[in-house]
């Protein structure tokens, strides 16, 4: 499977990736793409270390917005002037919320609450929590099984006039449930809501068309697919029609009509702009480029197949080896609603994570006894997607056999 994969290539091109250690946490931490090294290097010594404070003047202060226009194109699927690399997603997810739910109340007293899933990454249901306390609407939750998502049936339940704004990942973290974010925006905008989606675990492994499937507002992680390093700013993705008519709550300098000119009053910029606060945290924009290049070359499609062919492998070798021991899959079996991770569930997972790690072999935990097992296209081989999962067979075993004092 790897001779004939036509992106195996990459795989050479991330730091590490040659070594013995089997990683299936790229969407969590993606590894750093070799490139990286030699570009932060250059740029702490020719950028920064030679323009200093003059680098401000030519890219840097672009690089958010040039960044955030390759995003759209490689990656999300928007044209220009709408995405830009910002805060964190947490931050982000905050400020354009926040702007939403307020235009929706300024409209419409009644539009007066968020729809949520109880399975949503928690930064989202914390985030939303505090809005509506801060702004006295009301969370409507949708109940979803772990192991799944929101279905388009789940939203039409939850959503009628009184919603201001819908928030949903298209991705969910635990599942890998790929939700149909077409046809969900589309119910929300029947409803007269605003959507808000995060694509913190699509950004970079499933296709996204921001544009055609009319999206108002996105966020989305540049570290896990993207590779963009610990902490790395994320993006946000914000209809050019909408622009105007929405306001953050977050006014910093960077953000207002004119940066310089340290006026008594804050103005937002036109544009993608407003939705910046303070400084651009530069360094941490520059290892991304290196994979947006790759994503460039390569194409979403083309990382896409291998996404469903690496998760789909995992799939038929849990089969073969895990099913037997009592392993479940708790991520969708159609891989037309699979992101690019699996979830393998059974009571012994969170041990069996532990002394994984121990090994080398690193994959993630999430309750209730789920095993995931990240694959990043990139950057990972069927060989090591093999090897990972044999490891994983011989330590649930062992951990059974001493469970059962047979050890
Ligand atoms: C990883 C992730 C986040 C992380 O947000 P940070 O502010 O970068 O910590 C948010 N949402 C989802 C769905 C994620 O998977």
């Amino acid at each position: 499977m790897d001779r004939a994969d036509g992106l195996a290539h990459y795989r050479k091109r991330f730091v590490g990736a040659a070594g013995d250690v089997v990683y299936f946490d790229g969407n969590s931490l993606g590894r750093p793409p070799l490139a990286a090294i030699e570009r932060v290097e250059r740029f702490l010594r020719d950028d920064w270390g030679g323009r200093l404070i003059r680098g401000w003047d030519e890219a840097w202060m672009q690089l958010p917005y040039e960044i955030g226009d390759r995003i759209g194109r490689a990656v999300i699927d928007a044209k220009a002037g709408q995405t830009v690399i910002g805060d964190s997603t947490t931050v982000l997810l905050y400020k354009l919320a926040r702007a939403a739910v307020d235009a929706q109340l300024a409209r419409d007293p009644g539009r007066n609450e968020i729809v949520v899933d109880t399975d949503n990454f928690p930064t989202d249901r914390y985030v939303l929590d505090g809005i509506a306390k801060e702004r006295g609407v009301r969370l409507r939750w949708i109940d979803v099984d772990t192991s799944g998502g929101v279905t388009p049936e789940q939203l039409a339940n939850a959503v009628g006039p009184a919603t201001a704004l819908v928030v949903l990942s298209h991705v969910a973290y635990r599942s890998a449930y790929l939700a149909d974010a077409r046809e969900l925006t589309r119910i929300a905008h029947d409803a007269g809501a605003l959507i808000l989606w995060d694509l913190c675990h699509s950004a970079g492994s499933v296709p996204v068309q921001a544009d055609l499937w009319g999206f108002d507002l996105a966020v989305g992680c540049t570290y896990k697919y993207l590779n963009g390093g610990p902490g790395s700013p994320a993006f946000a993705y914000v209809r050019d029609d909408l622009q105007a008519a929405i306001r953050q709550p977050i006014q910093g300098w960077m953000g207002a009509a004119d940066v310089f000119a340290m006026g008594p009053e804050y103005a937002p910029a036109p544009g993608i702009r407003r939705f910046v606060s303070g400084t651009p945290p530069i360094v941490g924009m520059l290892a991304m480029e290196e994979t947006l290049a790759m994503i460039e070359e390569a194409g979403m499609r083309a990382i896409r197949a291998k996404s469903v062919a690496l998760t789909s492998f995992a799939i038929a070798v849990a089969d073969e080896w895990l099913a037997p021991l009592g392993v479940t899959l708790a991520s969708p079996l159609d891989p037309e609603q699979r992101g690019s991770h699996v979830t393998l569930q059974h009571p012994a997972m969170r041990e069996v994570t532990a002394r994984l790690w121990q090994r080398d072999v690193i994959p993630d935990y999430r309750d209730p006894g789920g095993l995931r097992i990240g694959l990043s296209p990139l950057s990972t081989s069927f060989e090591e997607v093999h090897r990972g999962l044999a490891a994983t067979r011989d330590t649930l075993k062992t951990v059974l056999l001493e469970r059962a004092g047979l050890a």
